[in-house]
C-alpha cells in the first residue's frame, strides 16, 4: 500500500489512513452541519458526492460476502474432515454467542435501571418526536408485521433454494447450505472432493484479492460515509435524548473495553491492548458502515492476518457471528425497551425484564447485519412486554449513531469468539499486530 509515498518516507499503514479518513469525515461533516446548517449546498454534496462514494465502497464489500461466506464455510467444514469436530466447534461457538450476548443485555438493563433516562424526558419532546418520525415508524412497523418470529424463524433457516438465498442475501440460509455442502464433501472419496475443494479455495483467494482492492478505497469510503451521516445529523436531538444516548454508549463501552478485554486475556491469551490495535480497521469499518455483513470480509482478512486465527476457524465462526452474534444490538434493544417503558410510565416487573433479556438475545440472533436491521425486531420485543411499538419514533432520530456504535461492538464480539475458538482448538494466535501488517504487506508485495 505504498501509494502517495514521499521519497524516503515510510508509507502510512492502511489502518492509519482509514483512521484519518474517519476523523477527516467526522470533522468536515460536523463542521458542515454546525456552520452551514440546512444550506442546500450541503445536501447537494452529500447526495452527489459523498453518498455515491460511500455506496461504492459499501457495495464493493457487500459484493464479496456471498461467495466468500459460501466458499470459506464449505471449505472450512470440509477441511475439518470430521462431523464430530464440527459439532464440537459449533456447540462451543453457539454457547459462547449466547453467554456473551446475555451478559451484554444484563449490563444494559442494569445501567438503564440505575440511570432511568426515560423518566426525565419532557412531555413536549416526546410528543414532538412521535410526530416527526411518524412516517418512518409506520414503515418499520410494517416490516415488523412481516417478520416471522418463533418457530417460523427456525424453519426459515433452511432455504428452499440456495441460489434464491444468495440472491436475497439471506445469510442464515447461505450458511446452512454451505455447512451441509461442506459436510457432504467429507463423505465423498478424496478423488471426488479434492477438485471441488480446490475450486472453493481458489474462489476464497480471489475474494481476498477483491477485499484488498475494496480496502484500498476504505480511507475515502469511510470518510464519505461518516461525512454523509454527520452533515445531515440532528445534533440537537443528541442533547434532548442525551441521557438515553449516554446509557447506551456507556453500556457499549463497558462491554467493548471491559468485558472483551477480560475475555481476550482469559480465553484467548491475548493482551487487550494488542488485540484492539490489531482490529482497529475492523472496528472503524463496522462503525462507518453500520453493517456486520458489509464488514465481514474485512473481519475475516484482518483476523487471519493480524491475529493469526486460522482460516478453518474464521471461515466458520465469523460468518455465523456476523448474523447470530450481536452483543451490541442486544444491549441496545434491552436499554431501549426499558427506556421507552419509562417514557410511557410502564413499570416492568422483574419477570417482564427477564422476558426482555430473553427476547433481546433471540432477536439479536435473528436481526440482519445491515443498518437498522434490528429495528423491526425491536418492535416485536416492545410489543411483547406491552410497550407501544410506535414509541420507537422517539429514538429513530439518534438511531444511526447508536447503530454505528453497536455494530462496532457486534463485530468485535465476533472476533473475540473466533479468537477464543482458535485458542480452545489448540491454535497459537499472533499477538504482535504491530509487525503483522508490514509482514503481510511484504508477503503481498513478494507475491
Ligand atoms: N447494524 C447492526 C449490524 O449490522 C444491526 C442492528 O443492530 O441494527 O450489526
Amino acid at each position: 500500500m505504498g501509494d502517495g509515498v514521499v521519497k524516503g518516507q515510510r508509507p502510512l499503514p492502511l489502518h492509519t489512513k482509514i483512521f484519518l479518513g474517519l476523523v477527516g469525515g467526522a470533522v468536515s461533516g460536523i463542521s458542515a452541519n454546525v456552520f452551514l446548517g440546512q444550506r442546500p449546498e450541503v445536501e447537494w454534496i452529500v447526495r452527489t458526492v459523498t453518498e455515491p462514494i460511500g455506496q461504492i465502497f459499501l457495495r464493493m464489500l457487500i459484493m464479496v460476502v456471498v461467495p466468500l461466506v459460501f466458499a470459506s464455510l464449505a471449505l472450512g467444514v470440509a477441511g475439518l474432515g470430521d462431523v464430530r469436530k464440527l459439532g464440537r466447534i459449533g456447540l462451543k461457538t453457539l454457547l459462547y454467542f449466547l453467554l456473551v450476548t446475555t451478559l451484554a443485555v444484563t449490563i444494559g438493563l442494569t445501567l438503564v435501571n440505575a440511570i432511568r433516562p426515560g423518566e426525565g424526558l419532557p412531555e413536549e419532546v416526546k410528543v414532538q418526536l412521535l410526530e416527526t418520525y411518524r412516517g418512518q415508524t409506520t414503515q418499520t412497523l410494517e416490516q415488523a408485521g412481516q417478520t416471522r418470529f418463533g418457530i417460523q424463524m427456525l424453519v426459515n433457516i433452511v432455504p428452499r433454494n440456495p441460489i434464491a438465498a444468495a440472491v436475497q442475501g439471506d445469510m442464515l440460509g447461505i450458511i446452512f447450505f454451505a455447512l451441509l455442502f461442506g459436510i457432504a464433501l467429507t463423505f465423498l472419496p478424496p478423488s471426488r472432493a479434492e477438485p471441488v475443494m480446490a475450486v472453493l479455495s481458489g474462489i476464497g483467494e480471489a475474494m481476498v484479492v477483491l477485499i484488498d482492492l475494496a480496502m484500498r478505497l476504505a480511507p475515502f469510503g469511510v470518510a464519505a460515509l461518516i461525512f454523509s451521516v454527520t452533515a445531515r445529523f440532528g445534533f440537537d436531538l443528541l442533547i434532548k435524548l442525551g441521557l438515553y444516548v449516554f446509557t447506551v454508549i456507556l453500556g457499549l463501552a463497558l462491554h467493548q473495553f471491559g468485558v472483551y478485554s477480560i475475555l481476550v486475556r482469559v480465553f484467548a491469551g491475548l493482551s487487550p491492548w494488542r488485540f484492539f490495535s490489531a482490529i482497529q480497521t475492523i472496528m472503524i469499518t463496522a462503525f462507518s458502515t453500520s453493517s456486520s455483513s458489509a464488514t465481514l470480509p474485512t473481519t475475516m482478512r484482518i483476523s487471519e492476518e493480524n491475529l493469526g486465527i486460522p482460516r478453518e476457524i474464521t471461515g466458520f465462526v465469523l460468518p455465523l457471528g456476523a448474523t447470530m452474534n450481536m452483543n451490541g444490538t442486544a444491549l441496545f434493544e434491552g436499554v431501549t425497551v426499558l427506556f421507552l417503558a419509562q417514557v410511557f410510565g410502564i413499570e416492568l416487573s422483574l419477570s417482564a425484564q427477564l422476558i426482555v433479556v430473553l427476547m433481546s438475545v433471540l432477536t439479536a440472533i435473528g436481526a440482519a447485519g445491515v443498518p437498522g436491521g434490528s429495528l423491526p425486531l425491536l418492535i416485536l420485543v416492545l410489543q411483547t412486554v406491552g410497550v407501544p411499538g410506535e414509541g420507537i419514533a422517539i429514538i429513530l432520530g439518534v438511531d444511526r449513531v447508536l447503530d454505528m456504535c453497536r455494530t462496532a461492538l457486534n463485530v468485535t464480539g465476533d472476533v473475540t469468539a473466533a479468537a477464543f475458538l482458535a485458542r480452545s482448538e489448540g491454535h497459537v494466535l499472533m499477538p504482535l499486530p504491530s509487525i503483522a501488517e508490514p509482514i503481510a504487506e511484504i508477503k503481498r508485495a513478494d507475491a
